[in-house]
């Protein structure tokens, strides 16, 4: 049971991981949230002791029989694309998680608001979408996740629970600090890159030609120019209600899977 959880475990939290990327270290005053990885599929041994020697716990899949998927938006809140995903979430009554970047959270305020109204889950995606985290020191990666929980307190008192690093970039020091602060960390199984503004069926397919119950789904709500994200959404959701997946928030998959027996 245990083996099999920490199987699901590691499915769920992963797919591309551990690329260390390097950046100039200027600062950055602007958000650039769009730079692309370079990724590559991750070693599934280094991963699964890499995960349990720093104690990074939930995450795991819903039983198989269960077809339960999250769909999560990363980097907004965005002024035009983030209302209009959460209508179309609304009309098909789905339930999905946001990613937010908390100086876009401080620009958007009502579209925060609306999120967590809605029944959304917001996760911790940094402050400044810290893209060199890897090489950030303790405080400042402390400092960007506690400005965002701030950020969400004004609002609602909204206190998030999940945290996914820009890029999916994950190390220990990074591990320590979601740990110290009680987050679960989030990564996905399907990235639709949709942030490189590929057309709508394109973005489609590729979540209905990977989708397996369990699995999350990476999308953005924040993209530089035209977004295709919206119009993607209109074209799978539906064949997904009708192949009988059900949408939750990352955390309730985390919990629908259980804690792994020792
Ligand atoms: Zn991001």
């Amino acid at each position: 049971m245990f083996k099999h959880t920490l199987r699901s475990f590691i499915c769920i939290v992963c797919v591309y991981l551990f690329k260390v990327v390097t950046f100039a270290a200027d600062a950055q005053s602007e958000i650039e949230p769009y730079i692309e990885y370079e990724t590559e599929p991750v070693d599934m041994r280094e991963l699964e002791s890499l995960y349990y020697a720093h104690g990074v716990t939930g995450a795991s899949a819903s039983p198989l029989s269960d077809k339960y998927i999250a769909l999560t938006f990363d980097d907004g809140p965005h002024k035009s694309y983030t209302p209009q995903i959460l209508d179309i979430l609304s009309e098909y009554n789905v339930k999905a998680t946001f990613f937010i970047v908390g100086k876009n959270c401080e620009k958007y305020p009502e579209l925060a608001e609306r999120i967590i109204d809605e029944g959304h889950e917001i996760g911790n995606h940094t402050y400044s979408h810290l893209t060199n985290i890897a090489k950030a020191d303790e405080g400042t990666i402390l400092r960007e996740l506690l400005r965002v929980e701030d950020a969400l307190h004004e609002l609602r008192g909204y206190r998030p629970r999940v945290f996914r690093p820009p890029g999916g970039i994950y190390n220990a020091t990074i591990d320590r600090i979601a740990t110290q602060l009680n987050y679960t960390a989030v990564l996905w199984n399907v990235d639709t890159h949709d942030w490189k503004c590929p057309p709508s069926p394109r973005i489609a397919s590729e979540v209905l030609n990977k989708v397996k119950p369990g699995y999350i789904i990476l999308m953005h709500d924040y993209v530089v120019g035209a977004s295709n994200t919206p119009a993607a959404l209109r074209k799978f959701l539906p064949s997904l209600i009708e192949s009988g997946y059900r949408f939750v928030t990352v955390t309730e998959l985390i919990n629908m899977s259980g804690t792994p027996e020792e």
